[in-house]
């Protein structure tokens, strides 16, 4: 199976699969995620079922293959990372290493044509405790010194199957991007005695970038971003990851997700768009970040200048979509809680 690749000169990754042809993208007829198709993906792993008002997680068994699930974890058929990989090692300038992990596919409502934008708060609930579940458990496993947990909607986003759902990808060391925000915290901290993602929140905080805050979350369109329309959620407190939090932050969690999703999908007519979460190591020589959600709606294709450059090219100033995506996201808040 796969390794992962380092670029001569820069942190960018790569992660060659070495198939021998382009893989076949799923053009099955069935939804292989809906109910009564359980047998068309590997057994699942973890699986939430509704049981007389609780919520109980059993799991797939050689006997009984779970039918009545509200949320199903399993592993992914066509797998970016596996357990099962060549060791493979060089250094630089030709570094590589085994593409080893675990790849989990989370089917986030038994209900296949529900978005993620217009889902119950109570099946938020389930899933966000599913993930953290099994992160939890990946952390705890050999070789994971990443947990990368993130969703695919619409087919400009890369989501082959449209059935609801997140993935969870663990990587046998830290992506790029959550090293250099761990690294950018540490140095903070070392110097000034602060994280500055607590200063940024201050400085967003009731701004002019803000979308909505809850109880223990906030949302912004952040000074610079990538794409149109693209927003973050934090928690207010600082906060190292989603594997620490409460279920009443859960709860809260929920309904700033569901709240801001249904007001993008509102203002864009459910656009494709990527959800990746951004949480700390938890190795524990690993520097920590201040975790948070990052939304990035997939409007228009990359340009060569942007892809070529590093630099991008936005239509839209986060002032303006922050001021669409608060009043829409209210809206949604306002009718999720019963206020009108
Ligand atoms: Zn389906
Ligand atoms: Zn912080
Ligand atoms: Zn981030």
């Amino acid at each position: 199976m796969g390794e992962i690749r380092k670029d001569y000169f820069t942190d960018r990754l790569v992660l060659i699969k070495h198939s021998e042809a382009f893989e076949i993208e799923k053009s099955l007829k069935e939804c292989p995620y809906c109910p009564g198709h359980e047998t068309m993906t590997l057994p699942a792993e973890f699986v939430l079922v509704q049981r007389e008002g609780t919520l109980i997680k059993l799991a797939d068994t050689e006997e009984e293959i779970i039918k009545d699930w509200c949320v199903r974890v399993f592993p992914e058929k066509f797998p970016t990372v596996s357990l099962d990989t060549a060791i493979t090692y060089s250094d630089d300038p030709l570094y590589r290493e085994p593409a080893y992990g675990y790849h989990y596919v989370v089917v986030a409502t038994p209900r296949h044509d529900e978005f993620l934008s217009r889902m119950s708060l109570d099946q938020w609930v389930n899933v966000l405790s599913a993930v953290q579940d099994r992160a939890r458990w990946l952390y705890s496993q050999k070789n994971v010194s990443y947990v990368s947990i993130f969703a695919n909607h619409g087919k400009e986003a890369g989501a082959l199957v449209d059935h609801p759902h997140l993935q969870i990808v663990t990587l046998p060391r830290l992506p790029p991007i959550i090293e250099q925000e761990a690294s950018k915290v540490q140095k903070s901290i070392n110097e000034l005695g602060i994280c500055p993602m607590c200063n940024i929140l201050r400085i967003e905080s009731g701004g002019p970038r803000q979308i909505l805050a809850t109880n223990y979350f906030i949302s912004f369109c952040p000074w610079a971003p990538l794409y149109a329309f693209e927003y973050w959620i934090f928690p207010k407190k600082h906060q190292t990851s989603i594997l620490r939090i409460t279920q009443k932050e859960i709860k809260d969690l929920a309904l700033i997700l569901r709240s801001t999703l249904g007001g993008l999908a509102n203002i864009l007519n459910e656009p494709s768009y990527s959800m990746v979460f951004h949480i700390s190591s938890e190795k524990k020589t690993a520097k920590q970040i201040h975790w948070h959600i990052e939304i990035y709606p997939r409007l228009k294709k990359l340009s060569g200048f942007e892809i070529g450059t590093n630099a991008y090219i936005n239509q839209f100033s986060p002032e303006h979509t922050a001021e669409l995506l608060g009043s829409a996201s209210r809206k949604e808040l306002a009718k999720l809680v019963g206020i009108s």
